[in-house]
């Protein structure tokens, strides 16, 4: 994104509106704004409120253009993924699994988000989680933009993404149940040295009576469910009873 400085008046309308607060009055030149580009997301926001009364925000042309392209796929919820073809994040797996049954019965599904709220990442950071829990042998799902992203062998994404920051992004992963608490512990491990915030989903299968049998592995990890925690069941008819 960029300013055009032709046009802006410095009136800091659009400053408190940035997610990553990357925009800027220039201390040299106060009646112009600016645009930090290492920190900037690409995610859009400031042309798409339409905030700024003389219109200066304009897509720079490396918003276009790969690898900085990859910051507005991951930011920009009007932007689809060209694999997944869902924009933004790029998945809603995890919240069909009732209907689509990706995750089986002898599965535990765990989504990790990075970034949010508000802080954002870098590949960097979600690769120090890709590679550890590749060496753990785990199954990462496929209709996922992170997926589709990294090296199937050694969970790093191609090195000119490393530094690229993104508002968000949700890593898929489906581990056997037996596995469950190995895989978690490893995910809790990389947590004390992961460099931003991230938050956990896991989907797991009702069992047959109703229950809900993912809620006593997690108590005995430490990890207390909320009682406000988002559920997503039945949202329609099921594909799959495996
Ligand atoms: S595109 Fe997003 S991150 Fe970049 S300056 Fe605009 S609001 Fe901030
Ligand atoms: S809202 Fe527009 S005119 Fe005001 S500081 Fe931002 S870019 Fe400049």
């Amino acid at each position: 994104m960029k300013i055009d400085s032709s046009k802006c008046t410095g009136c800091g309308e659009c400053v408190p509106y940035c997610p990553a607060e990357a925009i800027f009055l220039r201390p040299e030149e106060p009646d112009h704004a600016a645009i930090r580009e290492e920190s900037c997301f690409e995610c859009g926001l400031c042309r798409r409120l339409d905030i700024c009364p003389v219109s200066a925000f304009e897509e720079s042309e490396a918003t276009s253009s790969y690898p900085r392209l990859i910051r507005a796929l991951f930011s920009d919820p009007n932007r689809p993924h060209d694999k997944t073809l869902i924009p933004g994040r790029g998945t809603e797996e995890s919240k069909t699994n009732d209907v689509t049954g990706r995750i089986r019965r002898n599965e535990i599904g765990i989504c990790i988000e990075f970034g949010r709220p508000g802080i954002g990442c870098t590949f960097q950071d979600i690769s120090l989680m890709t590679t550890r829990l590749k060496r753990k042998g785990v199954a990462f799902c496929e209709n996922n933009p992170l997926t589709t992203l990294m090296d199937e062998e050694t969970g790093l994404f191609p090195e000119e993404l490393n530094h690229q920051r993104i508002l968000s992004s949700i890593l898929e992963i489906r581990v056997a149940t037996d596995a469950f608490e190995e895989v978690m512990g490893e995910v809790l491990e990389v947590g004390k040295e992961i460099d931003t915030v991230f938050s956990l989903g896991v989907i797991g299968r009702y069992g047959d009576k109703g229950d809900l049998p993912i809620q006593g592995r997690l108590e005995r990890l430490g990890i207390t469910v909320a009682p406000n925690a988002k559920t997503n069941f039945g949202l329609g008819r099921p594909l799959c009873e495996e």
